[in-house]
């Protein structure tokens, strides 16, 4: 190959490349906003779901230096509907099951960064042993903690018969709401399952959203009865571990994208 043809070759070469980050910067939208999936932050526990206090701290710390801003999901559905305007890098904190320590533990540190969270309730176990009872709820949701529902008996709600279902997301609405709690918007499904009669029985009983354990971002075309969470459980790897997690999720939210392409 002649010099000349070198050249050619080469500068197709960039042609294409920079054809290419055009084409990728114009067929994906915005990155999407990540849903962080928790469930409990103390130092005394030792099991996969519990975050240390310390390492949560850094993981909230890393993202106010990455730019992001906690957001309500009524807020993200709020913007969806154009009635609110997100911040330039929203990101949502979910926490799951409501333990106890997401009032000793958890909040301080929520309230020291004046980040907001969503906490998810199972509402039969609402002051019982290592759950919140009803006066830390009340106070929690003074305190820029948004309550939703994760039914009454943390029952997978695929295992469930109509009714059952029926009863496991809108009476455990209704319970929240007779104990003081604003209306409840938003639903997580226990152990990540669910179906399509779920889903209407949610967007019936006056839920305006749910989130899943599948992996991902979420954009305004995003289900809101099916969005996606970044699993965060005790970290092995520290905060490294925590910057894999949602680029992983970042990636997938490509790739599903990329294949309705
Ligand atoms: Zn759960």
């Amino acid at each position: 190959m002649n010099l000349r043809k070198k050249i050619l070759a080469l500068s197709a070469f960039f042609i294409v490349l920079a054809a290419s980050f055009f084409i990728d910067t114009m067929l994906y939208p915005p990155k999407g906003v990540p849903i962080l999936e928790y469930h409990m932050v103390n130092d005394t526990e030792e099991d996969a779901y519990t975050v240390p206090s310390e390492e949560f701290a850094q993981q909230i710390h890393y993202l106010k230096e990455q730019g992001y801003t906690t957001i309500s999901l009524l807020d993200f559905i709020k913007a969806k509907k154009g009635k609110e305007t997100l911040p330039d890098k929203p990101i949502i904190l979910t926490f799951d099951d409501g333990y106890v320590d997401n009032y000793t533990d958890l909040l301080p540190l929520l309230e020291k960064e004046n980040m907001k969270a969503t906490v998810f309730i199972i509402t039969n176990m609402i002051g019982t042993d290592g759950y919140l009872n009803w006066t830390q709820l009340r106070d929690m949701q003074n305190k820029n903690i948004e309550i939703g529902s994760h039914t009454a008996n943390h029952l997978p709600v695929t295992t469930l018969d109509s009714k059952q279902k029926h009863d496991e997301l809108n009476l455990s609405k209704l319970l929240l709401e007779w104990n003081g709690i604003k209306t409840v918007f938003f639903f997580s499904y226990p152990n990540g399952a669910y179906d399509d009669e779920t889903e209407q029985i949610l967007k019936d009983g006056q839920y305006l959203g749910a989130v899943t354990g599948d992996a991902g971002l979420n954009t305004f075309a995003t289900n809101p009865y099916l969005l996606q969470r970044v699993n965060i459980p005790r970290p092995r790897l520290g905060l490294i571990e925590f910057k894999v997690r949602l680029l992983k999720a970042e990636i997938f939210t490509r790739l599903g994208i990329s294949q309705h392409v």
